[in-house]
């Protein structure tokens, strides 16, 4: 038996688009260089076979969040630079080196210990500065910014290939904070003048070219996600998530689906039960909400999302055609992650992160 009739559902990464979309936002970048975050195992798509890939195509730098992440790539890029956005954690610093993973320094404090180590080692080790302008997560604070100005000698043993910075609101083009952060970011950048900089994410990207500096890090467009929700999306779909029927039932009389009776059919039909559930981050808000598609013929989800199974409502599909084996599109052309994330209540980085392990994974990929 072949390994996906194991299996609820077979998962589709199509490598090939994500190079397409690599080279569409590369082309965005007139002068910039594109890098490729794929922390997150690649925002759940699998690191070892995307981040090979985009090598492939042209793709020199690449951001994971931590340590352990930038290891893994590593393993499968011996010669790409690897930033590791969390930073210099305790303990970390012999692994980054060993590693040749460049640090993101995202406090004075990690600037001190990064530098205390370079000085140890006995030649510069080489990091990146994280300047925060407005997301009040990671990234130097205004205060430790304006020391870090003063001070400079604070680098002394550092190679600093890049001063970053992160947008917070760039999904949102007409956001103010945009601009501010653009300010912010430039006025910082002012003592740094030989230093290399990047701000823009995929969004980022379509906020025009002042915002893409020397180097841009795009992560959710590259597996699809629309850079400009509301807008037309001009990235290539990646992701297909085939469920499976398991059973068929003819429902003739009033009858309730599910845990918490929550859906009540009232019409004569039929429900399917598909071998995927909340276990697999088929979101539980979808329970009522959500959609398949069986060829191009809707099937709503009916009843509530339980942790292996989901039901759905197929009455209106041909009986051959949602039958025990046949396929229904949980994510596909119908209902792209864009989609099932606005069903879900959420974003399609979630959805996408929270791709389950049970799926048969097939990858797409013309130099196989
Ligand atoms: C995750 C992340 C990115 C990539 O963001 P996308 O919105 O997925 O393009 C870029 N920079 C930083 C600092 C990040 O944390």
């Amino acid at each position: 038996m072949p390994e996906s009739d194991h299996t609820g559902a077979v998962l589709t990464i199509d490598l090939n688009a994500i190079v397409a979309n690599w080279l569409l936002l590369r082309g965005m970048l007139a002068g910039a260089e594109c890098a490729a975050v794929v922390k997150a195992d690649a925002y759940g798509l699998g690191a070892d076979r995307v981040a090979p890939a985009l090598a492939r195509a042209g793709c020199k730098t690449f951001f994971v969040a931590h340590v352990g992440e930038g290891v893994a790539v590593r393993r499968v890029l011996p010669n790409a630079t690897i930033h590791v956005l969390n930073g210099p954690v305790p303990g970390s610093g012999k692994t980054l080196i060993d590693h040749q993973l460049v640090p993101v320094l995202n406090s004075l404090g990690d600037i001190e210990s990064w530098g205390d180590l370079a000085r140890t080692h006995g030649a510069p080790l080489t990091a990146d500065v994280h300047i925060d302008t407005g997301m009040a997560r990671l990234g130097l604070p205004p205060d430790e910014t304006e020391t870090l100005i003063r001070e400079p000698e604070r680098l002394d043993g550092i190679k600093l290939t890049f001063l970053m910075s992160h947008l917070a609101c760039a999904d949102e083009a007409d956001h103010p904070l945009n601009h501010q952060q653009l300010t912010d970011f430039l006025r910082v950048r002012q003592p740094f003048k030989d230093v290399h900089a990047s701000f823009a994410n995929s969004s980022g990207i379509f906020l025009g070219p002042e915002y893409h500096f020397d180097l841009a890090r795009p992560g959710v467009a590259l597996y699809g996600v629309g850079p400009r929700p509301g807008e037309t999306n001009p990235m290539a779909q990646v992701v297909r998530l085939q469920g499976k029927i398991l059973q068929v039932r003819d429902v003739d009389r009033p009858q309730t689906v599910g845990y918490g009776a929550s859906h009540r059919v009232v019409r004569r039909g039929r429900v399917a039960t598909v071998g995927v559930g909340y276990a697999d981050g088929y979101l539980r808000s979808l329970s009522n909400s959500g959609n398949g598609y069986i060829e191009d013929i809707r099937v709503p989800i009916v009843g509530r999302v339980s942790m292996d199974l989901i039901t759905l409502d197929v009455s209106d599909v041909p009986v051959d055609a949602a039958c025990p084996g046949a396929l229904v599109d949980l994510i596909g052309p119908h209902n792209p992650v864009d989609t099932v994330a606005a069903e879900a209540g959420t974003i399609g980085y979630e959805i996408l992160t929270g791709l389950g392990s049970r799926y048969h994974r097939v990858y797409l990929d013309s130099a196989d």
